[in-house]
């Protein structure tokens, strides 16, 4: 298991409570009532997940860099009032008594630009998910000087086996360079016995292999990775799945390549660093390996997105040179 590590034990303790209450405000916000275009489920459960862990960072390491998804600018307007009510409530729920006021300070925690070594919060990942009750993770990782050093995800409906679920309680993932890669349930008390270790799949026959990629055809090039999958001679139809929750799955042996290739109707999309600090380590620490299309480590080290970066390839490692081989025969 993980050496004694205070952040490590922060990271857990924060994701849980986090990751729960997001559960928690889905099963109470998104009803059948829900319009299709009423977002306000998932802006409330960002912000209360964001402000969960940035009030309990501010308490655990208070000179700690946070980069956050989300500010808090707009619930401190008069139009934000009733939704910051609303979050206040929830968050209350495991902050108990923590006021409007310290609900938006405890968001904005997580304002600050990227350091030398700094935290990386997505809130809710995945949020068109979480809309549609499918998969959403919350998302924390460490990064010293430009590497991700440990990382946490929540995931409410993926369960301890991996098995995409609604009801049977969701995992918590954690990985700390160097120390292996481990889940546990998310619903239980925290406990080092509750961890069981992550191995990436040891498929090697290509025509055994199963793609990961999003669920969202605008997050991505669907073309290429049908020409990328012809390549490469996967046989498998890929597994359609929101987040990083994707992340989880590779780790845990069930896919063995993910994709993230740039919509081609956003050409100048660049990925956020915090949609892939935890779960590329969560990968890494469990015998895979996480790279550009050109094969280079991810650098986390300029700003809020990835530096020069313009897509992710992720595998159980056996795969790794035949994915980017043929990621480059079919012009990625
Ligand atoms: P996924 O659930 O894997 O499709 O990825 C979700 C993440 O993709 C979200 O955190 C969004 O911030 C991010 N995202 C938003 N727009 C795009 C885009 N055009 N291309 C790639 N990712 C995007
Ligand atoms: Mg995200």
């Amino acid at each position: 298991m993980f050496r004694n590590n205070p952040r490590l034990e922060f990271a857990l303790d924060a994701v849980q409570q986090a990751a729960t209450l997001a559960a928690f405000i889905q099963d109470k916000m998104v009803t059948e009532a829900l319009t299709k275009d009423d977002r306000s489920p998932v802006t409330v459960a960002d912000f209360a997940a964001q402000a969960v862990v940035g009030s309990l960072l501010e308490k655990t390491f208070p000179g700690e860099l946070l980069v956050g998804e989300e500010q808090a600018e707009v619930l401190r307007s008069p139009d934000g009032q009733e939704e910051l009510d609303q979050i206040t409530n929830f968050v209350g729920m495991v902050i108990p008594g923590i006021n409007p006021e310290s609900v938006c300070d405890a968001i904005d925690r997580g304002i600050s630009e990227p350091g030398e070594n700094y935290w990386t919060l997505d809130p809710i990942d995945g949020t068109k998910g979480f809309l549609r009750k499918a998969q959403y993770a919350c998302a924390l990782a460490y990064v010293e000087k430009g590497r991700v050093v440990l990382g946490v995800l929540g995931c409410p409906n993926i369960t301890y086996n991996l098995e995409d679920s609604k009801n049977e309680g969701g995992s918590l993932l954690a990985a700390s360079r160097g120390e292996g890669s481990w889940i546990a349930s998310l619903n239980e008390k925290l406990d080092r016995n509750g961890f069981t270790r992550l191995q990436v799949s040891s498929q090697t026959d290509p025509e055994g292999a199963r793609l990961l990629r999003s669920f969202e055809s605008g997050h991505t090039n669907t073309d290429l990775i049908d020409a990328f999958q012809e390549e490469f001679g996967i046989k498998a139809d890929p597994v359609r799945m929101d987040s990083q929750a994707k992340y989880a799955l590779l780790a845990g042996g069930k896919g063995e390549i993910y994709l993230r290739l740039l919509s081609p109707d956003k050409p100048e999309y660049r990925e956020k660093i915090w949609d892939q600090a935890a779960g590329s380590i969560i990968v890494e620490e469990a015998g895979g390996v996480v790279t550009d299309l050109d094969g280079k480590q991810l650098d986390f080290s300029k700003g809020r997105t990835l530096r020069n970066n313009r897509g992710i390839c992720a595998s159980n490692g056996a795969f790794h040179d035949l994915a980017l081989r043929s990621l480059r025969a079919v012009n990625a």
